[in-house]
């Protein structure tokens, strides 16, 4: 199964893809983690990268795609992707990489939210790229690039959205039933 997860910052994907993952036993790849790993780790990647995650501007496509596929690979059993794709060309380069091992994207989930809470999240989270001119920056990259992907997947029959304001065991109940 490869399973994508969809949404604005802030919107709790990275809780509920780990949640899944715990419950299925499958692999969480989450791109922003693996990114913020690197510049801690102060690796060639890493200071390629530590601006654009300073900035909250998106890393640029061949550099994530070549992650991904350095990450994912051909055995991708059980994968949840969590903030990948996030462009056109990273979900056209997702289909091509997968393809080429026969394999494809199972299932989106799109979890949802009101900006207000998304943003009220962001804040009160604290990491280092959620300063209030950062996020900003991140919503607005996020609804010009990333929210096109929702109609890309959508019209491929793929798109499950999930509400995900309210208690998290409960948001996890509810992305749980939308994969039954
Ligand atoms: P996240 O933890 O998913 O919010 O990602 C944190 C930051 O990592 C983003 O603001 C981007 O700078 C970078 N990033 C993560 N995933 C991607 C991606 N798929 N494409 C480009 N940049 C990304």
């Amino acid at each position: 199964m490869i399973i994508v997860f969809l949404g604005s910052p802030g919107v709790g994907k990275g809780t509920q893809a780990g949640l899944l993952c715990a419950a299925k036993g499958w692999r969480h790849v989450s791109t922003g983690e693996l990114l913020r790993s690197a510049v801690e780790r102060g690796t060639v990647l890493g200071d390629r990268v530590r601006t654009y995650l300073d900035d909250g501007k998106l890393v640029p496509d061949d550099l994530m795609l070549a992650l991904v596929e350095e990450t994912v690979g051909g055995d991708a059993q059980g994968v949840v992707l969590d903030g990948f794709p996030r462009t056109q060309v990273q979900a056209e380069g997702l289909d091509a990489m997968l393809g080429r091992h026969g394999k494809g994207v199972d299932r989106v989930i799109l979890l949802s939210a009101a900006e207000e809470e998304v943003v009220r999240r962001m804040l009160a989270r604290g990491r280092d790229d959620d300063s209030p001119d950062t996020v900003r920056t991140r919503l607005a990259v996020y609804h010009r690039e990333t929210e096109p992907l929702v109609e890309y997947y959508r019209s491929r029959g793929l798109l499950n959205e999930v509400d995900g304001v309210g208690e998290i065991p409960a948001i996890h109940r509810r992305v749980m039933a939308a994969l039954s």
